[in-house]
């Protein structure tokens, strides 16, 4: 019998881990860090280093997934660990709740993911390396300085091209959030067909990447869909601000602030840091990065030019204020006292850090307000509408949907034929 089953985004927000079982084959889609289910590792109470894994399933904090892990890792644990050569895993994105624990996946197993998923690993590991070097660099990933366990090797799977594995035939389809590659899959098993979201919008740049695997995974057996918003009733959710609203205000910004222009942004937005990189060259405004930035963003193949804060380069941003956006993160806010802002300059909280409901984010108010400095938040959540998940659904129309990566899987409530399911943690559901 061919299955599915939930191992992670079962009624909490992040970490959908889907394994599909036929025949004793198995394809796992995503592998990311589980969000604490138990009360044991509020930070920072952390699990041994070197020994996260163990120390999470010792717990039942981790997967119970045979032959997926290293056999050395799950010693001890009860797990079967090591490859019996059946197993394959896809990676939808490169958020650490969708690829965290891919580190620990026993070498001999087959890992795939967009190219741009692997260019990301890639360039947070050289990222990595060089904050290992150099104590001084600020974590801006959350997966801190590099993935738990091994560097994994993974390999990069082209668009729309099925890649056969035992009895399941996998395709890869891109879909729209806010991270370059991120990818829905569509898994044919001998009994019918599995299709995965990832992670999904419809105001991002390109929903009709959605409406392509849409169309795709139309009729599914099974579809699995992220519902992070479901339940939510903030204005954002109603309301969505698109990406190309955001590129507008960002342009509205730059071409009235007469001073000096702040901004965090989130690293792996790389769309939107090359939009602002774009509109901030068409008012004649270079953007500074961080040396955290500049080396991530440097690495995946941006030129970027970097923030030093040398005795030179300050007297060159103060000579000419309006000729600068300058990318900060939260241990650079003190410059605040060496930079030439005042009224006329701007501070735009894009979705950064720090959070703005944290207390360094707290702490960035009143720098900003010490020095009179205006905060605009523009941005827009990476997450679809329950309107948009509605939608998808509605377009997809499979024969049952369940809803994961969200606190309020009940609330997905579609029209007949479609049966909603609330998958319960580890429960095996026949595909057909
Ligand atoms: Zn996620
Ligand atoms: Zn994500």
């Amino acid at each position: 019998m061919a299955t599915v089953s939930f191992w992670g985004g079962v009624g909490i927000t992040g970490s959908s881990k889907v394994l599909i079982e036929d025949r004793g084959w198995r394809i796992l889609l995503d592998v990311g860090l589980d969000r604490p289910q138990t009360e044991l590792y509020h930070h920072p109470v952390r699990p041994r280093q070197g020994m996260e894994l163990h120390d999470r399933l010792k717990v039942g904090d981790a997967p119970w997934i045979p032959r997926l892990f290293q056999g050395d890792v799950v010693l001890g644990t009860g797990l079967e660990g090591g490859s019996d050569g059946k197993t394959a895993v896809f990676i939808s994105h490169s958020h650490v709740d969708h690829i965290g624990l891919v580190g620990w996946i026993d070498p001999r197993i087959p890992i795939y993911a967009a190219p741009e998923t692997v260019k990301i690993r890639e360039a947070i590991t050289t990222l990595g390396r060089a904050a290992q070097a150099d104590s001084s660099f600020e974590l801006i990933f959350a997966e801190k300085v590099m993935l738990e366990g091994q560097e994994p090797q993974i390999r990069p799977m082209n668009e729309a091209d099925p890649l056969e594995f035992g009895p399941f035939v996998v395709t890869r389809y891109r879909v729209d959030h806010d991270v370059p590659g991120a990818s829905g899959y569509i898994v044919e098993t001998s009994e019918g067909r599995v299709a995965y979201t990832g992670d999904i919008r419809l105001h991002g740049r390109h929903p009709e990447w959605v409406t392509t695997f849409a169309k795709q995974a139309a009729q599914s057996d099974v579809f699995v869909i992220e519902g992070t918003t479901l339940g939510r009733k903030s204005r954002d959710t109603e309301d969505p601000v698109t990406e190309e609203q955001v590129d507008k205000n960002f342009t509205n910004i730059v071409e009235h602030t007469r001073g000096l222009i702040l901004i965090s942004l989130r690293p792996r937005n790389i769309e939107r840091i090359e939009s602002f990189t774009r509109i901030a060259k068409t008012y004649g405004r270079k953007i500074l990065w961080s040396k955290e930035f500049a080396t991530f963003l440097g690495a995946y193949g941006l030129e970027v030019q970097r923030i030093d804060y040398s005795a030179e380069q300050l007297q060159t941003i103060r000579r000419s204020p309006e000729k600068y956006v300058i990318q900060m993160g939260p241990k650079d806010i003190p410059w605040l006292m060496d930079l030439p802002v005042g009224p006329d300059s701007l501070f735009i909280h894009s979705d950064g850090d720090p959070k703005l409901t944290s207390q360094a984010g707290q702490s960035l108010r009143v720098w900003l307000q010490r020095y009179h400095v205006g905060l605009r938040t523009l941005g827009t959540r990476g997450h679809g509408t329950p309107e948009a998940i509605h939608q998808i659904v509605e377009w997809v129309t499979p024969k049952v949907v369940y809803p994961v990566h969200t606190h309020s899987p009940e609330l997905l409530q579609p029209d007949p034929p479609t049966m909603r399911v609330v998958p319960e943690y580890a429960r095996r559901y026949p595909i057909r």
